[in-house]
């Protein structure tokens, strides 16, 4: 037994004595003896009347202050709990708002990303195709050769030597595209800095969707630049031949090119602080891409190629010569050459047959109408292989070499006529082996 029970016990044993009551009633005395058991169960029992009194009493009495009390504290919590939801309610909101903001931003610059890809892989496509075209017919005029059937010698263009220097180099032009690219990419930015909400999420967006923006500008640029070298090098040869390419290359209509190509014609000068250099660029780039589709039809019809693509030799030039049958002086509207009999003679460029029959002094001759004003003859041959309004392409066979007419041996003379007057063909095949001779 532990010492502090026992000093309980001791406590105990001290209030609750035995004790006896004395009760005198008719004269006769009783007394009633408690045990200390007793007191202790009688006073717990006192104690716990007394206790349940009071608690009643105080619960009678504040009950009303208690049922206020929790009224309020229920009321209190209420007003938390609804603030709470509001509270939410708006973080809520403003997810869904940041979501809404930053989805609309998304699929805004997708569009536009989207867009100029569209229009980019367009011209990219259309270029592919003209110069695949140029390619064609530079690989038939090289195989044709020059006057004598001379073959390339190296593998380096000739227009090289007849191209000026360019006028600014490549390098500081992009640089400043860059720049300018840079400039309008900040302009997107600080419309996003002041959606504050979004303003971050949109901001790496944005980044993301400026250096695509600059990419695809200096892609543009870089077709836009070797389109406009192109059509340069091809108007210098066309130039060559003497005859001006402004005469034979139609300009294009800018307004009516990015439509022709499936795209929307943007007028850059509706600015509303959208990037607008793409746009400039496009139109730019898309009138370029249908000038060089002009000049790839113009070559494609100016009779640059030599009317043999055997073995052959240049006999007689253009101009005044001694006339080799009756030996006076006369004029000589084209330019001869010899090669074995019956050697296949073959259109100088695309054309429609003119003309296929006898004619005095060329004898078998062969006329095909060019388009542009241009017209070639090929004479003297001993069979025709073609009829007139027939289409021919580059090095389609119009007949054989021969002898017939007003001729001394196997040779074919070739004209070529412009607006129907003759010109040198001579300085057409070297102008053809500038451009093609790769
Ligand atoms: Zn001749």
């Amino acid at each position: 037994m532990s010492r502090r029970s026992s000093k309980m016990k001791r406590v105990l044993s001290r209030l609750f004595k035995e004790r006896q009551i004395y009760h005198r009633s008719d004269g006769v005395v009783h007394f009633i003896s408690m045990s200390a058991k007793t007191q202790i169960a009688l006073a717990v029992v006192v104690l716990a009347a007394a206790v349940w009194v009071a608690y009643s009493s105080v619960n009678v009495v504040f009950k009303e202050q208690i049922i206020v009390a929790k009224e309020r504290e229920r009321l209190v919590m209420q007003t938390n709990l609804s603030k709470r939801l509001h509270e939410a309610q708006k973080a809520y909101d403003d997810v869904n708002y940041l979501n809404n903001t930053i989805e609309r931003e998304f699929d805004e610059t997708m569009d536009d990303i989207w867009s100029r890809h569209r229009m980019l892989a367009n011209m990219v496509e259309r270029k592919a195709g003209i110069d695949q075209l140029l390619d064609t017919q530079a690989d038939g005029l090289s195989a044709a050769g020059g006057p004598n059937g001379q073959k390339p010698t190296n593998g380096n263009r000739i227009m090289i030597d007849i191209a000026p220097g360019e006028p600014t180099p490549r390098q500081s032009r992009m640089s400043v595209l860059r720049k300018e690219a840079a400039a309008e990419a900040a302009i997107d930015k600080q419309k996003a800095a002041e959606d504050g909400l979004a303003a971050g999420a949109i901001e790496s967006m944005e980044e993301a969707a400026a250096d695509l923006y600059l990419e695809q500008l200096l892609l543009l640029a870089s077709v836009e630049e070797k389109t406009a070298k192109e059509i340069d090098e091809f108007r210098r040869v066309i130039d060559s031949t003497g005859v001006s390419p402004d005469a034979l290359i139609t300009p294009a209509k800018i307004s009516n090119i990015v439509l022709a190509q499936g795209g929307p014609f943007i007028n850059p000068t509706n600015d509303d602080g959208e990037p607008v250099k793409f746009f400039q660029h496009a139109n730019r780039t898309a009138a370029l891409i249908d000038e060089l589709n002009a000049v790839e039809s113009t070559l494609n019809h100016l009779p640059l190629s030599s009317p043999l693509t055997v073995a052959r030799r240049y006999t007689s030039g253009f101009g005044i010569r001694r006339d080799p049958i009756n030996g006076r002086h006369s004029s000589h509207y084209g330019i001869d050459f010899a090669a074995p009999w019956a050697s296949p003679v073959t259109a100088t460029a695309a054309g429609v047959v003119k003309f296929a029959g006898t004619r005095s002094g060329f004898g078998r001759v062969v006329e095909i109408d060019h388009g542009n004003g241009f017209v070639t003859r090929y004479a003297h041959m001993s069979r025709i292989t073609v009829k007139a309004r027939q289409k021919v392409n580059l090095h389609d066979k119009v007949g054989e070499l021969g002898s017939s007419g007003r001729s001394t041996g196997p040779h074919v003379h070739y004209e070529i006529m412009f607006k129907k007057r003759p010109i040198n063909p001579r300085r057409f095949i070297e102008a053809g082996r500038y451009v093609f001779e790769s």
